[in-house]
């Protein structure tokens, strides 16, 4: 154990498994760790880094508002977050914004939310739906919409009034969606689960249900916002229209900002003292998401993401061929994964590691990739040619 995993040991609780690295400095996709060695970013901070590490554009904005106001509270009026508001709904078919901190934090304001407006609209349903295998965070609301018991365990009992159903079949929503659900929350693709996208026709079928029992339909963009998965939001896809979405992750490139976007009808029921948030868009976070909200739109980084992530695709599927490992490739736009046939794949993802490539594994043995929307062609092949290198490793193990 080498001496900042030592002192971390020693002060930090032990609820994460960090790879043995500390990363000091970051430039596009390029990360260097604290030997001064460089490596190529395939997770972009879980999904977070968009634009890729320290953008001059957001590094500019945070830098001119801290010289100005840091933190003020939504008692006051802020001009940054007005302004943001303003583009995220111009640029959705949303209407009304509520800022918080985090993903968890966005999904519990609207979980709140769609409750709340049950109530309001006199219908009184509170059931809330969601999908096995999903993830909408840690905090108990968002938790307990969270249709993977691995997280659950410790913490019963969760919030009552959840109910799961497979993801994509639309059968079984048929038969869980009544006049007690007051919404349904799902991700376009399932991100921690797996990288699953929803199938062709699904998000439409489970907004038609929605509209026929007057239950909400919540998705969770936390992941698939701003760009990644080749439109500014993932449910442009389906062409449907959600009553609320949740965002965070990449809405302020890395720096902590959350929200919920909310139909203006829905959005009523929050009245003042219903919900709120100390730092929720405070100005530094809302500079933050403003600029990275600019940048991505001005410079059409969603379309960017839809061509890179499809040539990113296609050289997936050539490993595939050439490696019996691989069970599945998946994913849309720059949210792309494979899946393997080996059981833990650990050692792949360290054998990345050493060759310089940092990229991600969920549910044990999915390779998962996130990287900037600006990630170069030829950055992607030097990472593909060196995965080429660690999957051979592999292969002998499952033919
Ligand atoms: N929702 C989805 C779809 C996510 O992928 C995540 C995090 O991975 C969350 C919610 C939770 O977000 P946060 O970690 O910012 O609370």
């Amino acid at each position: 154990m080498n001496d900042f995993q030592k002192r971390a040991e020693a002060v930090l609780t032990p609820n994460y498994r960090r790879q043995p690295v500390m990363f000091v400095r970051g430039k596009g996709a390029k990360l260097w760790d604290s030997e001064g060695k460089e490596y190529l970013d395939f997770v972009a901070g879980i999904a977070a880094v968009n634009l890729g590490h320290c953008h001059p554009e957001v590094t500019r904005a945070l830098r001119t508002q801290a010289k100005k106001l840091v933190h003020i509270s939504n008692h006051f009026y802020i001009e940054t977050q007005i302004e943001l508001a303003e583009l995220l709904v111009k640029n959705s078919s949303l209407d009304r914004v509520f800022f918080c901190n985090s993903g968890t934090e966005a999904n519990e304001a609207a979980l709140k939310l769609a409750r709340r407006y049950s109530r309001e609209k006199g219908k009184g349903g509170y059931e809330i739906i969601s999908a096995w295998n999903s993830f909408h965070g840690r905090t108990f609301g968002s938790l307990s919409a969270t249709g993977q018991e691995k997280f659950w365990k410790g913490f019963e009992p969760l919030v009552p009034g959840f109910k799961f159903v497979e993801f994509g079949n639309l059968e079984q929503m048929k038969s869980a969606i009544n006049s007690n659900t007051c919404a349904v929350i799902l991700e376009p693709v399932q991100g921690e689960g797996g990288v699953y996208p929803a199938p062709p026709g699904y998000l439409q079928g489970v907004r038609k249900l929605c509209d026929e029992t007057g239950a909400l339909l919540i998705l969770d963009e936390v992941q698939t916002a701003m760009g990644r998965l080749g439109k500014l939001f993932g449910y442009e896809w389906a062409d449907v229209q959600p009553d609320i979405i949740t965002l965070a992750k990449a809405l302020g490139n890395g720096f902590p900002i959350g929200a919920m976007l909310a139909k203006k009808d829905v959005a009523e029921a929050l009245v003042p003292g219903t919900h709120a948030s100390t730092f929720g868009g405070n100005p530094l976070a809302s500079s933050a998401a403003l600029a990275t909200l600019k940048t991505i739109l001005e410079n059409n980084l969603a379309e960017r993401a839809q061509k890179i992530g499809e040539y990113f695709h296609s050289q997936l599927n050539r490993l595939k061929k050439n490696h019996p490992c691989i069970k599945e490739v998946r994913g849309v736009g720059l949210m792309l994964a494979l899946e393997l046939k080996a059981e833990r794949c650990e050692r792949v993802i360290e054998g990345m590691r050493e060759k310089g490539f940092i990229i991600n594994l969920t549910h044990n043995n999915v390779l998962r990739f996130l990287p900037s929307l600006l990630v170069k062609r030829k950055e992607i092949s030097k990472m593909l040619s060196a995965l080429d290198q660690e999957l051979a490793k592999i292969d002998p193990e499952v033919i």
